[in-house]
């Protein structure tokens, strides 16, 4: 009996080679192995005739050799051939250096052939490396249901089948269940050594159903309890800062608008919190343009006339430099000190700033990742905001944290993701949702449209320049390489160059620019010097120019959802009527479903909820960036219901035993120590 733990190596049949396979798809113990689920199956019970093999498509035959198979030898390489007839006609079916095949298989007998149909270019028809399955001894075909992996380069599905079958037997026995009874019992979950077998290898489609619903559950209920845990370690130790209600007139006079009901609503749950005593954990989602800085901020006063520092924490330069301009605006005629600390400073510039963030002369902070690290000391941090699209992690929302004395924590995000997935990413978190926009904004008239019609765009463009306005032009991101992302904008500038556009004033910006130069087109955009801004995504979080009223996206089918929105967001800032164009010459079913989306809504919530039927949540928050871990067999859109009874179960052991030391729960703690979670759960 092999332990999970051990290596994969100590299986049967896999060397070197194929452990190196295997470590690339993050398998290396036999554990791994048999947690690496399907991602579909195969029916083989339907048996279809040669004749109406369709080339490309898998598919199982039942034939039989007249001869026996030939092995032939074609530079060193062994072709094992046979001609196989079924009563609609017969197909040659061929092995690479396989040449045991020849003995595997008796001419006149009848066997199960699975492959796929190739036309040769002779138009002669063959089956390369099928697999051959034995006939019962009523000479029928049981073909049952097979699994399909999730595989990379170097591993058929044919092998991995193997290793799989090799590392359950191997393993079996100690596949051990951690599921509390009574949660088993109550959501009706099978056992989970049923559930591994029958995930890979199901008797029948109703053990699969009731294996996948068992793993499903599982994973969602282990990682609901982890965050369940790290929220309750986070609050259950720390006293926050107790604030003083103080007189927020001065700072909503400075404000050039008043808040809208939804902003007061969500001010308030923040003033709630920071005046409890207990400290503030919480999460403000709201969509573009919602106003969740002029909330922000409203925090930050409130931090600062307390007494205490307010920092604020951007994912970019570019965004920090922006709200540090929004912040100076307000807060510098209250007397209240504002001070960007980013990357890349000069030393004497870098003394400077650390000198009066750690004396408290600078009460509002505001700058990138540069604040966490470790030569940073401020004075007093009373409260903590991260802006941020999904990229921080809860360590380094911590590591801020840290810096000061259990300070109030506030998280923004401009992605408004339902709320049963926000529990899911967020679930250490309170949430506040800002839910409607402050009034007087209109509508951006959005159009998908096919390359063809890029003529009539750059002439719209050029009517928009005219009236005074301003556009920009987005390009996909080509690869994940910032070299050829920035060659792509120089070329497109230059094409805008020969177009009418020639005349306008062209600048592109990518993010291979270092930060002053960014910096300074943003600035020169913003005043109105640059016409046409020419940018890869770094403009995607944030930036803030009402003039623009054009935003044209390049191969928009690259994009996810969420992504364009954001993008959307950056027009209709303005008084004035703004467009969003979306070319994308990609006719597939979900481009055209998610394009149409675009179209037919501005509602940041619906566009995510379809982002997600349609994607998953995977690509939905783009893989690296974040911090939900990767499920390897639940759906968060499909599996909703699930996902529900998941958050309700740990939601009920978490009240019904918080330290989880009852002997019950032995071996669910267990599990959940063994695997971690709270390093990479959350964001
Ligand atoms: P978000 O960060 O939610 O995308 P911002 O806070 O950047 O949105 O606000 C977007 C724009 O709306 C900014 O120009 C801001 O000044 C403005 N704004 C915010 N709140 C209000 C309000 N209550 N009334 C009018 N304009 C507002
Ligand atoms: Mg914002």
């Amino acid at each position: 009996m092999l332990e999970l733990n051990s290596p994969v190596s100590a299986v049967k049949g896999i060397g070197s080679e194929r452990t190196r396979y295997l470590k690339n798809l993050n398998i290396e113990t036999v554990g791994d192995i048999i947690t690496h689920y399907p991602r579909g199956y195969d029916d083989r019970s339907k048996v279809t005739p040669i004749a109406e093999l369709e080339p490309g498509e898998e598919a199982v035959i039942v034939a039989a050799p007249k001869d026996e198979p030939k092995t032939g030898y074609f530079h060193g390489m062994a072709i094992t051939k046979a001609r196989v007839y079924d009563e609609s006609g017969s197909i040659t079916v061929v092995w690479y250096n396989q040449p045991y095949m020849k003995n595997n298989i008796n001419s006149g007998v009848k066997y199960a052939f699975i492959g796929s149909l190739m036309i040769k270019k002779n138009n002669q028809r063959e089956m390369q490396s099928p697999e051959v399955g034995k006939l019962d001894e009523n000479g029928e075909w049981q073909g049952g249901i097979v699994p399909i992996y999730p595989l990379c380069a170097g591993l058929s599905q044919k092998v991995f089948r193997k290793t799989v079958s090799e590392a359950l037997t191997a393993s079996e026995d100690n596949i051990k269940e951690f599921l509390p009874a009574n949660i088993r019992k109550k959501y009706h979950l099978a056992d989970r050594a049923f559930a591994i077998k029958n995930i890979h290898m199901p008797e029948n489609a109703e053990y699969c159903e009731l294996a996948r619903e068992r793993l499903v559950f599982e994973e969602l209920f282990i990682l609901q309890t982890a965050l369940l845990r790290l929220k309750a370690e986070g609050t259950a130790e720390k006293n926050g800062i107790r604030l003083e209600l103080i007189d927020m007139e001065p700072f909503f006079n400075s404000l050039p608008f008043r808040f809208t009901e939804a902003q007061d609503k969500v001010f308030e749950e923040i003033t709630e919190d920071m005046t409890s005593g207990q400290v503030m954990n919480r999460l403000v989602q709201g969509d573009v343009g919602s106003g969740k800085t002029a909330v922000a901020m409203a925090a930050a006063y409130m931090s600062v006339k307390n007494g205490f520092q307010a920092v604020m924490m951007a994912p970019t330069e570019v965004l920090a430099a922006q709200h540090f301009d929004s912040f100076k605006e307000i807060f510098e005629p209250l007397g209240i000190n504002v001070l960007l600390l980013t990357g890349g400073l000069k030393a004497s510039e870098k003394r400077d700033k650390l000198a009066k963030i750690a004396s408290g002369e600078a009460n509002i902070i505001v700058g990138t990742h540069a604040l966490i690290q470790s030569n940073v000391e401020f004075k007093n941090i009373g409260l903590v905001i991260t802006d941020e699209q999904h990229r921080f992690g809860v360590r380094q929302r911590q590591t801020l944290s840290e810096k000061g004395d259990n300070p109030h924590v506030l998280v923004m995000t401009a992605t408004p993701i339902p709320r049963t997935l926000a529990l899911i990413l967020y679930g250490d978190l309170d949430i506040s949702i800002i839910d409607s926009l402050p009034p007087g904004r209109q509508e951006i008239e959005t159009f998908a449209v096919n390359t063809g019609y890029r003529d009539r765009i750059y002439n719209f463009i050029e009517k928009e320049i005219k009236k005074g306005r301003q556009a920009y032009v987005i390009c996909a991101m080509v690869e994940e390489n910032e070299k050829i992302e920035a060659e792509s904008v120089t070329e497109y500038s230059e094409i805008l160059k020969c177009s009418v556009l020639g005349h306008r004033r062209i600048a592109v910006i990518h993010g291979k620019m270092k930060s002053d130069e960014k910096d300074g087109i943003l600035k020169a955009f913003a005043a109105g010097e640059i016409d046409i801004l020419v940018a890869t995504t770094v403009i995607e979080v944030g930036i803030n120019v009402p003039n623009a009223t054009v935003m044209v996206i390049e191969n928009a089918e690259r994009f996810g959802l969420a992504q364009l929105h954001q993008l959307r967001g950056r027009v209709g800032r303005g008084k004035e009527k703004s467009y969003c164009i979306l070319i994308s010459d990609n006719k597939g079913d979900i481009t055209k479903k998610r394009l149409k989306t675009m179209t037919s809504t501005t509602d940041g919530f619906k566009i995510s909820e379809m982002d997600l039927r349609l994607r998953g949540p995977g690509e939905f928050f783009g893989t690296r960036q974040h911090g939900l871990p990767s499920l390897k067999i639940a759906n968060l859109y499909s599996d909703m219901d699930i996902l529900k009874a998941a958050q309700n179960a740990a939601r009920e052991l978490m009240e019904d035993d918080p330290k989880l030391e009852r002997e019950e729960n032995f071996d669910l703690k267990t599990e959940l120590d063994r695997l971690k979670l709270s390093d990479n759960v959350g964001i």
